[in-house]
């Protein structure tokens, strides 16, 4: 089975900043979709935000088994309807992988309802990514800890609700740690942020964050079919009632009334 995957890149650094036009020369959301089609099993492509429903028409999504989101500096200019639409996706069963600045996305901090604020610095240090779920799926064939020579350190606290699941913490050289990896469900849809993957280091040439980003993408997909008209909140009218009712006392609604009012 093809899982069917799209990453999402906002694409204004590669396009505005000389260094990181140079290290992604296809944007940020190239360098991962190339990284993905290495395996077999996923087909990526792409979409940014300049794209005419930036790409991420009610068809596509439709089509889309998971779905990978980096932004940082254009987040107010994703339209609140394609935000809207994303986290219905996502109820319905899509996969999402929030990457790196995507914390503060109108996509992530809507499905967390948190402010999903942190602290942070831009000084190139080290990061260590502890795996702290040696037998999660997405830490499949990583050494217990990997390290990143040059990264922005993102620092505790995280305004994320409790995770389902925290699959990396990360210390900094400065002395700071993060959890970088941690998993929600929200619907029927499975969540994944993953911290690494500031604009102007090399970061997603990384083996070892290509292969959290593959892992992550195999264990997002949900092969159940995906839930129609998720929003719908149907009135079950008293004539349709499993076992016969006597409808009594005081009423809002008319029976048979469609729809939640
Ligand atoms: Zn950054």
């Amino acid at each position: 089975m093809t899982i069917k995957t799209v990453v999402w890149g906002e694409n204004v650094h590669e396009q505005e900043n000389k260094i990181v036009g140079d290290l992604y020369p296809n944007g940020i959301h190239g360098c991962i979709a190339d990284a993905l089609n290495k395996n077999p099993n996923i087909s990526a492509s792409t979409a940014t935000l300049q794209q005419a429903e930036h790409g991420l028409t009610a068809e596509r999504l439709a089509d889309t088994d998971v779905l990978l989101w980096w932004g940082h500096a254009a987040h107010e200019q994703v339209s609140d309807e394609i935000a809207l639409r994303v986290c219905e996706a996502v109820w319905a069963g899509m996969g999402l992988i929030i990457l790196h600045s995507a914390h503060f996305s109108k996509i992530f901090k809507r499905l967390m309802g948190t402010p999903c604020n942190l602290t942070w610095r831009e000084a190139g240090e080290r990061e260590r990514l502890w795996v702290t779920s040696r037998n999660h799926p997405i830490a499949q064939g990583l050494p217990e800890y990997f390290e990143l020579e040059n990264e922005e350190m993102y620092g505790e606290p995280f305004g994320i609700p409790e995770p389902l699941e925290t699959v990396f913490i990360s210390w900094f050289q400065g002395g700071e740690v993060f959890r970088s990896g941690v998993t929600y469900k929200r619907g029927a849809g499975n969540i994944f942020y993953f911290r690494p993957g500031h604009e102007t280091y090399p970061t997603y040439y990384d083996e070892n964050v290509q292969l959290v980003l593959d892992n992550a993408v195999t264990w997002a997909h949900n092969s159940a079919a995906k839930i129609q008209n998720v929003t719908d909140a149907p009135n079950v009218p008293v004539e349709d009632a499993i076992e016969k009712i006597n409808s009594r006392g005081a009423k809002l609604h008319q029976d048979g009334e469609a729809g939640f009012k």
